[in-house]
C-alpha cells in the first residue's frame, strides 16, 4: 500500500503526463489488473469493462486459455524473426484459412494499421501502376501510419499529415450508387469497413457490401475489407462479411485476434494471396510466436465455448435493453452483436463516459454524440443487464448537469 495521501492512479497520471508525448492526452484512469469482464484501477476500484481495450480483449482479462498459451510459448521460444518458421504461426494461418477460405494466404503484422499497409502493397503488386486510384469512404478509419492514414476518411486525423502521395477518391459511406460511379478502370481497390467503428458504429445498409463487390468485379478493382474491429466474433459472425455473403479479395484483422497480445493479419483470397513475392514485405516482430499462441487460444476458445452464440444473445440483451430506455438524452442504439453505439440527442458522449465510469462502467465516447460499447465476447447476461439498469441514472446525471 502506498503511504502517500495522493491516490496511486493520480500520481501515475502525473508521471505519464511528464514522460509521454501528448498524442493520447492524459487518460482519466490507470488500470492495474483484470479478470473476466472486470478491471481494477490502480487504487483498487472495480469496473465492468464494456470497451475491452477498444474491441481487443475478446476473452476478457486474464483468461486461463490465453494465460496458459502465452506462458507455455514464452517458455519454449518467444521470438524467431521471419528468418525461421515456427509452428504457432503456421497453426494460426491454417486456423484462419479454415474459418475463411481454403485459398486464403496470410501475412502477420503487429497491429491493424500494419495489416492495412500490407493490404496496400498487395493491391499495388497485383494491380500495377496503371491503376493508381484508391476508393475509400468518408468518416472511415484504417489506421495511423502514412499509407493507412491516406485512405482514412476521418478528416481531422488525416488532414494535418497530408500530403501522402496516394490518389484517393472519397465516397459517402453506404451509398451504393456513388460507389459504383467512383469505381472505374483506374481504380486499384476499394477499402471499406463492414461497419464504421471509429465513425461511430455505423453499419452499412443491407446489400452495400454486395454492391461494392459487384462494382469492383465490373471494373477489375480489388475489394479490401477492413475487419480490424468487426472481425473475430464481434458482430456475432466470425467475420462480418460472412453474414453478408460477400467475399473480399483482401481482408485485414487485428484488435480481437490476439485477445490483448499485439497481432494483425492481412489475408489475401485467391490471386491476391500470391501477389507478394519474396522480399516484397516484412516485419521483424509480425506473427511473433507468443502473439500467435495467444491468437490460437482466442480462436479455439471462441469455438469451444460457443462464444458467437453468447455474442448474439448478450448483444441482444444490451441492444434491446438500451432501445427500451425512454430518456431525453438517448435517441437510439445501432450496431450488432457485442458492438453497439448508443446515440445521444446532444453532444455529451464524453460526459456520459465520465458518469458511467463513476458508476463503475467503462465505455467510450467514440463520437461527440455516440457512446461505444465493445465488451469482451464473454460478457454475461447478468453483466449486460446490470449496465442496462444503471444507464438511465447515468444519462440523467449528465442531462441534469446541462439543464
Ligand atoms: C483500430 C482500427 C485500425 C487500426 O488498428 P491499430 O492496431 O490501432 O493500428 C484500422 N482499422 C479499423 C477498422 C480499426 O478499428
Amino acid at each position: 500500500m502506498s503511504q502517500s495521501t495522493q491516490p496511486v492512479g493520480e500520481a501515475l497520471r502525473k508521471r505519464f503526463e511528464a514522460a509521454m508525448m501528448g498524442n493520447h492526452g492524459v487518460p482519466p484512469l490507470a488500470l492495474a489488473r483484470g479478470e473476466g469482464s472486470l478491471v481494477w484501477d490502480a487504487d483498487g476500484n472495480r469496473y465492468l469493462d464494456l470497451i475491452a481495450g477498444i474491441a481487443v480483449s475478446a476473452l476478457g482479462h486474464a483468461h486461463p486459455a490465453v494465460v496458459a498459451a502465452v506462458s507455455a510459448q514464452v517458455r519454449q521460444i518467444a521470438h524467431t524473426s521471419n528468418l525461421f518458421v515456427h509452428e504457432p504461426g503456421v497453426l494460426l494461418a491454417e486456423k484462419l484459412r479454415g474459418l475463411l477460405h481454403e485459398q486464403a494466404r496470410v501475412f502477420f503484422s503487429n497491429s491493424g494499421t500494419e495489416a492495412n499497409e500490407a493490404a496496400l502493397k498487395v493491391v499495388r503488386r497485383r494491380q500495377g501502376k496503371g491503376r493508381p486510384v484508391f476508393v475509400a469512404a468518408e468518416h472511415s478509419f484504417h489506421g495511423r501510419t502514412m499509407g493507412a492514414l491516406a485512405v482514412t476518411g476521418k478528416e481531422s486525423i488525416r488532414a494535418p499529415f497530408e500530403p501522402f502521395g496516394f490518389d484517393v477518391r472519397w465516397v459517402s459511406y453506404g451509398d451504393a450508387a456513388a460507389l459504383a460511379d467512383a469505381v472505374d478502370d483506374r481504380v486499384a481497390a476499394v477499402f471499406l469497413e463492414p461497419t464504421q467503428g471509429e465513425g461511430g458504429v455505423v453499419p452499412a445498409p443491407p446489400g452495400y457490401l454486395a454492391a461494392a463487390r459487384r462494382a469492383c468485379d465490373a471494373a477489375g478493382a480489388l475489394l479490401v475489407l477492413d475487419e480490424i474491429q468487426s472481425g473475430i466474433g464481434r458482430t456475432g459472425a466470425w467475420f462480418a462479411h460472412q453474414a453478408e455473403g460477400v467475399t473480399p479479395d483482401v481482408l485485414t484483422l487485428a484488435k480481437g485476434l490476439g485477445g490483448g497480445l499485439p497481432i494483425g493479419a492481412c489475408i489475401g483470397f485467391g490471386e491476391a494471396g500470391s501477389a507478394l513475392a519474396a522480399g516484397d514485405h516484412g516485419s521483424t516482430f509480425g506473427g511473433n510466436p507468443v502473439a500467435c499462441a495467444a491468437a490460437l487460444a482466442v480462436l479455439n476458445t471462441i469455438e469451444s465455448d460457443d462464444l458467437l452464440k453468447n455474442v448474439k444473445a448478450v448483444g441482444e440483451t444490451l441492444a434491446s435493453g438500451i432501445a427500451a430506455i425512454d430518456h431525453p438524452l438517448l435517441s437510439g442504439v445501432r450496431g450488432s452483436g457485442l458492438w453497439l453505439g448508443a446515440v445521444l440527442t446532444q453532444q455529451q458522449a464524453p460526459q456520459v463516459t465520465t458518469a458511467a465510469r463513476q458508476a463503475g462502467f467503462l465505455v467510450n465516447a467514440v463520437q461527440p454524440d455516440v457512446v461505444r460499447l465493445a465488451p469482451p465476447l464473454i460478457l454475461t447476461q447478468a453483466e449486460a443487464t446490470g449496465f442496462v439498469e444503471a444507464l438511465p441514472a447515468i444519462l440523467t446525471q449528465v442531462y441534469e448537469q446541462k439543464a
